[in-house]
Formats: structure tokens, C-alpha cells, sequence
């Protein structure tokens, strides 16, 4: 089916509403991205078409999520291409609303705070960016509620009790792993009645996790860039094989290359994201673990990280 671009708020309430009922359906997605597709995004979405009857992926460019303005105005817009990367997957509808659809009365006064989870790793370098980023998932979790556009009655069986309710599943990728952990958090600590999924991460076969910032490389520093994810393979080697992770060795291996500047790299626990303690790098690995690692490569800062488990 050709995919349909709503860009209002009533919009894709009155058309997700109409989807979900011409298909009869039982389950809706949403996929929230910032455009500029790629293969990641892709994942993303085949996952989501993949688990439910009606899906909406969502294109917005988040103001409220950047630090500098620059890297805002030079965000890759490429709306055409998306749509059509987003229909090859069977997405039914995209979602791209301007900035004044989305904040409606300016930037928002109340917002959704972070804490501590998001003061740490990326939320050191890029100050207030994770609670622009839980707000705006707010709304978007908010507008893609399927049903929010049936009239009430329809949301209650025959005898007027709750009923026939559509799950609602959300789609986020691996590759952000932080934003992954905080989204999690929100929908538990805060009780949104969603689901979210986790979706490894995609990468190029040279191992270079996909972003929409990887263009900004030149060819050197795309090839340098590779370092980051051979790291971090060395780790989930050495993790499998239930020898010490040895992080410092792995640490020197990307200090080593001129075009990288590492800002962090280290092993934490996948849920809290406060480091190992030292004792367990340095003993035999085992159970589970995240490798998280950052480093501005040219003008681009990149991120990368990888599940460890033995
Ligand atoms: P973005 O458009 O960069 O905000 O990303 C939208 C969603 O796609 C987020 O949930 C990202 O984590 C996810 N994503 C971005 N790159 C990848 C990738 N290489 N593999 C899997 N998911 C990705």
C-alpha cells in the first residue's frame, strides 16, 4: 500500500483511527526518527510492520534535543527519500509535523527531566540534550496511542468495560543505547501504556554503525572511524571467551589513531549504566555488560556501543 504523509496532529489521529479500522486491526507501531533514512531506520521499521497491523513511523527534526544551532540548520532533511524507504518496509503512515505543530506555544515550559541517567555519557557533552529528547518522545509516544482518534465508545466492548484496546508497541534502536535505557525508564517510572522494543543495532559490512551524521566523514576519517567499532569487537570477543576485557588495551588501540578523539569509553551495566567495578574488567568476564564509547572523528561526533555477554 502506498504510504500516506500526514503532517497535523488530527491528521494522523483521524487516519491511524481508520487504518486500524479498515485492516481490523489489533496492534499499532510507532517508529520515531529524525529523517535522513538509512538501513538503521529500516530495521526499525520492517521490526515494527513485522509486530503489528497499522504502523507509523514519525519524521521530526527536535529543536528542543540540539545544543548548537549549527548542528541543527545542517541536520540532513531528505523527506522524498525517507517516505520511500519507509513505504519499501510497509509503513502505513508517516508523521512530519512542523515545529510549531509539535510546540504549538513555543518551547515547552514543563518538561521531562532525565536525572541522573542522563547526565552521564552523552548528557556530559551535550548538556539538556536528553531531557529534549524524553519530552519530544513524550508527545510522539502521546500522538501515536492508537485509537486516539476513535470516538470513545469504540476504545469499550458491548458492556461498557475497557476492551478490544490495541496494543501499542515503540520502536528504538540499540545504537543510541542511552536514549534506549532513558525511554525505558520514562514509560516505567512515568506509566505509559506502551511497550517499548529494542532493535539491535545496523551496521556497514566494514563494521561503521549506520547514522545519518556518517556523510559528514571524509574518506580518511570514515576509514579511521572504523577503529571504534573494531574496539569494540575486540571486547565482545574477549567477553565470549570469558577472558578479562582488558578495556585499557582497547582504550590505547583508539587513542592510537591521529584523525579520533576519544571522549569516553568504558564497560557498564546495561540497565543502570554505572560502570563495572574495576574488579570485574579485570577478572575473567562474566554475565552481561554494554560497551559504550564516543569520539568526535572530523567534524563529526559519533557513537557507538556493544552488548557483552559470556
Ligand atoms: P534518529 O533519526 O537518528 O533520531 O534515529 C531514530 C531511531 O533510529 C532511533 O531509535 C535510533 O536509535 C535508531 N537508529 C539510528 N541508527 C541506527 C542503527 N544504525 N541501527 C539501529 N537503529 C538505529
Amino acid at each position: 500500500m502506498p504510504i500516506k504523509l500526514v503532517t497535523t496532529v488530527a491528521d494522523l489521529h483521524s487516519q491511524s483511527a481508520q487504518l486500524l479500522t479498515d485492516k481490523n486491526g489489533t496492534s499499532q507501531g510507532l517508529v520515531p526518527t529524525m529523517g535522513a533514512l538509512h538501513e538503521g531506520h529500516a530495521a526499525l521499521a520492517r521490526t515494527a510492520v513485522e509486530q503489528n497491523d497499522v504502523v507509523v513511523a514519525t519524521i521530526f527534526v527536535n529543536p528542543l534535543q540540539f545544543g548548537d544551532a549549527t548542528d541543527l540548520d545542517r541536520y540532513p532533511r531528505t523527506l522524498d527519500a525517507d517516505l520511500a524507504l519507509l513505504e519499501a518496509q510497509g509503513v502505513d503512515l508517516a508523521f512530519a509535523p512542523s515545529v510549531e505543530e509539535v510546540y504549538p506555544g513555543g518551547e515547552p515550559l514543563v518538561r521531562i527531566t532525565s536525572g541522573r541517567l542522563g547526565e552521564k555519557w552523552e548528557g556530559a557533552s551535550r548538556p539538556g540534550h536528553f531531557d529534549g529528547a524524553l519530552t519530544v518522545v513524550a508527545k510522539l509516544l502521546h500522538y501515536g496511542t492508537p485509537g486516539a482518534g476513535l470516538s470513545a465508545g469504540k476504545a469499550v466492548d458491548s458492556e461498557g468495560a475497557p476492551g478490544g484496546l490495541p496494543a501499542y508497541r515503540a520502536y528504538f534502536g540499540q545504537k543510541d543505547a542511552q536514549q534506549l535505557a532513558l525511554v525505558r525508564r520514562m514509560v516505567s517510572d512515568l506509566n505509559f501504556p506502551v511497550e517499548i522494543v529494542g532493535v539491535p543495532t545496523v551496521r556497514s559490512a566494514d563494521g561503521l554503525a549506520l547514522s545519518s551524521r556518517n556523510r559528514f566523514l571524509s574518506d580518511d576519517e570514515r576509514e579511521a572511524a572504523l577503529v571504534l567499532s573494531r574496539a569494540l569487537r575486540l571486547l565482545e570477543e574477549r567477553a565470549k571467551a570469558r577472558e578479562p576485557l582488558d578495556l585499557e588495551s582497547a582504550q590505547t588501540m583508539v587513542q592510537s589513531q591521529p584523525l579520533v578523539g576519544l571522549d569516553y569509553f568504558d564497560v557498564v551495566d546495561p540497565d543502570t549504566l554505572e560502570p563495572l567495578a574495576e574488579n570485574c574488567r579485570e577478572t575473567p568476564f562474566r554475565g552481561e555488560a554494554l560497551a559504550l564509547i564516543a569520539a568526535k572523528v572530523g567534524p563529526v561526533r559519533l557513537i557507538d556501543n556493544m552488548p557483552l555477554s559470556s
